[in-house]
């Protein structure tokens, strides 16, 4: 686990004074990295990494070339992606973090002389295109709320929703990552195959009718490990960088037909949004919290998914909303209907056993791969963290196209059970603790284009 130290101080300000506005998420004491492309400079040249600071965006390159960073932080803030950053080892990353936020803090060494450049190295979001901080080699989607399991089990299966294996293996399956996409990228309504109305009749293919967003969080892997070996329980955190907002699109018709027996694939593939903002663990150290507290008559996970660290601090306290905006509702200048409201506390599994597992059998797992948590659900209703669920008015025995869904009535007086064309999905995410400056994970939003004629 990562230490709370100086550079969580609630009092520690900085110079970028957009910063220490209450509502800022990107404190000092947050500093997610993100990469991003200056219009105007084509090509690679206009490409950098940065840390997110109130309003701004700190251009670590610019920084790099300066001469505030030696050694290997410095080769590693030169590239024009976020790779290098991820693969220093964790007393690296943590100096790194430290030597960043003494630049950003008032009266830091040095702070005066970087603020004295602040037009060379400061750029507003604004002026910016933020791009996926690291080419992912790898995405890997988990489904690691017990809540989110058994709610669409008991649609998919009424009879039997939640599989035997579910309480000892962390259930998962090997996502696309060609197909993420950054916070803002419109998302077409993908085409496809979807079960007869009548058994026996051929399927047919059509536009989706069921499009829904999944509430995630996404885990970038930091250190990789070489094919064959495994990763300990007790050294998982080492090799996690660090968090950003995911945005699972699912096309439930196309998946409730071609899910069996391999599991999803062309109803997750056509588009992932994720947050270009990527919250380190070093940040998030006054957050952990408490593992899951498994209900009494559950098993104990397998030695090999167990630790005492892991179970007293393997938590993260992450809050997570999720809102929505129709075409209508933009034009009558209507504000987003928060659509739900979960946080990241109650998974059943932990980040670190979810990245123990997956490298069990000796999978190597790679520096930028992603391994996103499965939708965020939790017990009461306003916590479903996707349509399918929030819509369902619940029950065993109810299927899913079933005529007792119940819609959400949005301001306008429209009803949703799934996406319209023109409809936009907003998820924000932020830590907050007593005594604790509040920190945001950013923004992950898309827009849903209409289906290819
Ligand atoms: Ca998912």
């Amino acid at each position: 686990m990562r230490p709370v130290d100086e550079t969580h101080h609630p009092d520690r300000r900085s110079w970028v004074e957009s910063a220490n506005r209450e509502d800022s998420g990107f404190p000092v004491q947050n500093l997610p990295f993100c990469r991003f492309e200056r219009p105007g400079l084509p090509g690679r040249s206009g490409i950098a990494i940065g840390t997110g600071i109130g309003d701004s965006i700190l251009d670590l390159a610019a920084c790099a070339r300066e001469g505030f960073f030696s050694g290997e932080l410095s080769s590693s803030l030169l590239q024009p992606t976020l790779a290098g950053v991820m693969a220093l080892d964790v007393p690296a990353r943590i100096a790194l973090r430290r030597r960043i936020s003494d630049l950003l803090r008032e009266s830091g060494p040095d702070s005066d002389r970087l603020a004295a450049m602040r037009d060379r190295v400061l750029v507003t979001r604004e002026d910016v295109r933020l791009l996926l901080p690291v080419e992912v080699g790898d995405y890997t989607d988990f489904y690691a709320s017990v809540f989110h399991a058994t709610n669409v089990g008991s649609m998919f299966r009424p009879d039997n929703p939640l599989l035997p294996n579910y309480k000892y293996v962390p259930i998962g399956y090997h996502g696309r990552a060609s197909s993420l996409v950054p916070d803002g990228t419109p998302v077409r309504r993908p085409q496809g195959q979807t079960a007869p109305a009548t058994e026996g009749d051929p399927p047919v293919r059509q536009r989706s009718q069921q499009l829904d967003y999944e509430l995630e969080v996404g885990f970038y892997v930091g250190p990789g490990n070489r094919l064959g070996e495994t990763i300990s329980i007790e050294r998982a955190e080492d090799h996690l960088f660090g968090m950003s907002l995911v945005n699972d699109w699912s096309a439930r018709d196309i998946q409730r037909w071609e899910y069996q027996p391999l599991g999803p694939f062309l109803a997750k593939s056509f588009a992932t949004t994720v947050s270009p903002w990527v919250v380190t663990m070093e940040a998030l150290a006054p957050f952990r919290c408490q593992a899951y507290s498994r209900p009494q008559g559950d098993p104990e996970p397998l030695p090999y998914l167990l630790s005492d660290t892991d179970r007293r601090q393997g938590g993260i306290d992450l809050r997570l909303a999720v809102f929505l905006s129709s075409r209508q509702m933009r034009e009558q200048g209507k504000e987003p209907v928060e659509l739900s409201r979960g946080t990241f506390r109650d998974m059943y599994w932990t980040p670190a056993q979810m990245l123990t597992h997956h490298a069990s059998n000796g999978c190597n797992l790679r520096t930028g791969d992603l391994i996103a948590s499965g939708t965020v659900s939790n017990q009461d209703r306003h916590s479903r963290g996707c349509l399918l669920e929030l819509t369902w008015d619940g029950g065993p025995g109810n299927p899913l196209p079933g005529n007792r869904r119940t819609p959400i009535v949005l301001p306008t007086d429209e009803r949703r059970s799934f996406l319209e064309d023109g409809d936009e999905v907003f998820i924000t995410g932020w830590c907050e603790a007593p005594g604790r400056r509040r920190i945001g994970l950013g923004e992950c939003r898309g827009i849903i284009l209409p289906a290819d004629a």
